[in-house]
């Protein structure tokens, strides 16, 4: 039999996450269906590529994390490829194609992605496909779909090109020629994306296979004025008029669906009668990780305010290593919830064995391209241990993972809707009942009871479970021994899927930990508990070298936190230096209430006694003024950037003529975007330039790392 050689290309990602790992790995194995191979490795694996040499075609898939950043394991190949000694045809044999994937509620969108971008052209890459630029602000899955469908006509065109440029003959199925008219319909801007061809078989999606033509369980009874069956685990049919998480309404009910590809297996598990098992937290983490005792809880937020807002200090007088500048911030671990581990245990009919070792190996015979044991999962670690501490077990699932579920699930009711959720038809559906409410699998479980997967494709599927990052709010040289922080305890409400309101994990456990102290602060005895937390050091959030340069800072919420940090440190090197000559400092807070979500009210208003605070800008949004201490005015600023407005022509003076700083930090998902919208106007009022320029000017000061942002969503 003659040996088949299917074309290939190569696959690199770089991926915080695992998003932009997920859909490489989603670009590998699909490469099957289309007749070609894939490579597929990550960006920090370079002694299993190499680019200087490659000729087949490269696809990269990219994650932007933090103020822009690469993500960790993209960061040796982005300082590689910036080497300004790079000659400009350094990757002139290179031909590249690139999917973004970023967050236009944050600075920076997809600046990782624009960075590769920008420097493989530079040295001399030509890009065989356009760039896709994904927003999570708005739904990823808007632009990956309609690019990842087009990706495959071009990565065959061009595949085809190099073969008759190099007059070899490929073989038929591989080397054919696509016409013009089917090149992908995918626009640069990614506003401006059509998926026109929505009814259209998606190549994503495996068109011609038995299980991408299902039809409803119970379509002959269903008709389109008909209420809906609704899914139910006894298989006994209940009526339901409103379409939910577990049961839809036609069309789509009575739709034939197109559902995602199987996801192939790839990891065997066995569970081992062990005596002694690792429970140490500390393996969890790269960096020095230490488990520190919390000294004060402290509520900051009053009354019925609608977002309860703690304070919390760690005592890190026995570890050196959590010495920490303002601007910092640190992880803390935190484990699932215990009744959510053990209500998974029970699904698994694994309760009895969750003290077993978990033994784990790739599967000889997996199809999965690049596969590998999660690396995030320490060796000799009980069941126990790896869902309270390794796997995020409230993660959203994915579509692969709605479409592995069906495969465990014995109702069929129930295996139609996961069906539904997963496919092209029900993309309305799973962004209503799963991705905007946050579902999470646990909560997907309960409420579709006949689902019963494996622990394997549970370790195969559910992401790592990330620490939590919190931004210091507190100065060491104030306080040597203590690091503070500020957290809103997270509410998720009640939606399809989710009988009662939940909290988020690691705020709603801090918030169980402390909330005895809480309640009884009289009682000492109460000693507050420990929590692991470790250190990571922010580069350039940090106050101006040069202490007489002025700066701005903007935190609305939460996001004053750092600068409580900023503005002890400051008050401090006054006092050991009061010849020194200092800058002039703004601080522009924002938060609903006066009486009740005023973080740091007397701390703040002290600054301003001391002149460590030269100008403290205060707004509220929801306040009723008549009940206030301020008398009524039309003109009253609401949000910070009404504030920033009123102050127009001091902060673009300490922007544009004092060199000045200026820093963004909070946890308002809109905010980041109407300060920079409302600095880009001030700039245009105070230069009398036009939008462009004005935009030109503010990317000057991030590039000077004088425009500065710490957002989280
Ligand atoms: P999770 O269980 O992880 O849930 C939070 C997720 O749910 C978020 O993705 C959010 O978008 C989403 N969500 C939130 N509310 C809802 C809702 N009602 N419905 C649906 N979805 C919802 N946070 C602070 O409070 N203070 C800080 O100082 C701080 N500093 C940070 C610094 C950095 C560098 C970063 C990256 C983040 C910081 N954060 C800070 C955010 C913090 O790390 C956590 O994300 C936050 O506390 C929530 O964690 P959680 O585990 O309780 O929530």
């Amino acid at each position: 039999m003659p040996l088949e050689v299917k074309p290939r290309f190569v696959v690199l990602y770089g991926s915080q996450k695992g998003q932009a790992q997920s859909i490489a790995e989603g670009i590998a194995e699909e490469a099957e269906e289309h007749g070609l191979v894939a490579d597929l490795c990550c960006l920090n694996q370079n002694d299993k590529y190499n680019l200087e040499k490659e000729r087949a075609p490269v696809v990269f898939v990219v994650s932007t994390t933090g103020d822009g950043e690469p993500p960790d394991n993209a960061l040796q190949f982005v300082k590689r490829i910036k080497k300004r000694t790079l000659s400009p045809d350094h990757y002139k044999h290179l031909l590249y194609a690139l999917l973004a994937l970023g967050d236009t509620n944050y600075a920076n969108f997809c600046n990782c992605g624009k960075t590769i971008e920008r420097r493989l052209r530079e040295l001399g890459a030509k890009q065989f496909y356009p760039t896709g630029y994904a927003d999570d602000g708005v739904g990823l899955e808007l632009v990956i779909d309609p690019w990842l469908k087009g990706l495959w006509n071009s990565i065959k065109d061009t595949l085809s090109k190099m073969a008759s440029d190099r007059t070899v003959q490929l073989k038929e199925d591989s080397a054919k020629e696509i016409p013009e008219s089917s090149l992908p319909d995918v626009q640069l801007n990614l506003l401006s994306i059509a998926d026109k061809q929505i009814c259209e078989p998606d190549s994503k999606y495996s068109s011609s296979l038995a299980i991408s033509d299902v039809r409803p369980a119970s379509a002959s009874t269903v008709s389109s004025s008909a209420p809906k069956t609704q899914a139910c685990s006894e298989g006994v049919p209940q009526v339901s008029l409103a379409a939910s998480l577990t049961s839809s309404l036609p069309p789509l009910s009575e739709s034939s669906l197109n559902v995602p590809s199987l996801p192939p297996p790839y990891l065997d598990v066995a569970l081992q009668e062990a005596d002694a098992v690792e429970q140490a937290v500390e393996r969890l983490s790269k960096e020095t990780c230490n488990e520190v005792p919390i000294s004060k809880a402290v509520q900051l937020s009053k009354g019925d305010s609608v977002k309860t807002a703690l304070l919390l200090e760690l005592d890190i007088s026995a570890f050196p290593s959590m010495t920490y500048h303002p601007g910092d911030s640190f992880d803390v671990f935190c484990p699932n919830v215990a009744e959510e581990v053990d209500h998974l245990l029970h699904r698994l009919g694994l309760q009895d064995q969750k003290n077993h070792r978990v033994q784990i190996s790739l599967k000889h015979n997996t199809k999965k391209r690049g596969a590998q044991v999660p690396p995030h999962i320490p060796e000799n670690v009980s069941l126990l241990f790896l869902l309270t501490w390794c796997l995020e077990i409230r993660s959203v699932p994915k579509k692969a993972f709605l479409r592995a579920l069906v495969e465990h699930t014995s109702d069929s009711a129930q295996k139609r809707r996961l069906q539904e959720l997963c496919s092209k038809q029900g993309a309305a559906d799973y962004n209503l009942y799963v991705r905007d409410p946050s579902l999470s699998v646990s909560e997907l479980l309960t409420a579709f009871p006949s689902c019963s997967p494996s622990l394997s494709l549970l370790i195969e599927l559910l992401p790592k479970l990330q620490p939590r990052p919190y931004s210091a709010a507190s100065s060491h040289l104030r306080h040597p021994e203590k690091l503070r922080f500020v957290f809103n305890v997270v509410e998720f409400p009640a939606c399809s899927g989710r009988p009662t309101g939940r909290r988020g994990l690691c705020t709603g456990w801090l918030f169980d930990l402390v909330n005895p102290g809480l309640v009884f602060p009289e009682k000492a005895e109460l000693a507050l508990p420990k929590i692991h937390v470790s250190l990571r050091p922010s580069c350039s959030f940090r106050p101006p070298s040069d202490p007489s340069l002025p700066f701005i800072m903007i935190g609305p919420g939460t996001g004053v936190a750092p600068f409580i940090g900023f503005l002890q440190q400051r008050e401090e090197e006054k006092k050991e230096n009061p010849e020194a000559k200092f800058g002039e400092t703004w601080l522009f807070f924002g938060c609903r209430y006066r009486n009740k979500d005023y973080l740091f009210r007397e701390e703040l208003e002290n600054f301003v006694s001391s002149g460590t605070l030269n100008h403290l800008k205060v707004c509220f949004s929801r306040e009723d003024r008549k009940d206030e201490e301020e008398p009524p005015s039309a003109a009253q600023p609401r949000y910070v950037q009404h504030n920033l407005l009123l102050c127009c022509r001091q902060v673009t003076d300490i922007l544009l003529r004092q060199d000045g700083y200026i820093y963004v930090c909070g946890d308002a998902k809109n905010m980041a975007k109407d300060v920079n919208e409302t600095l880009v106007e001030m700039i245009k009022t105070e230069l009398q330039v036009d939008q462009l320029e004005a935009m030109k000017t503010l990317a000057g000061l991030r590039e000077q790392k004088r425009y500065l942002q710490d957002i989280w969503a």
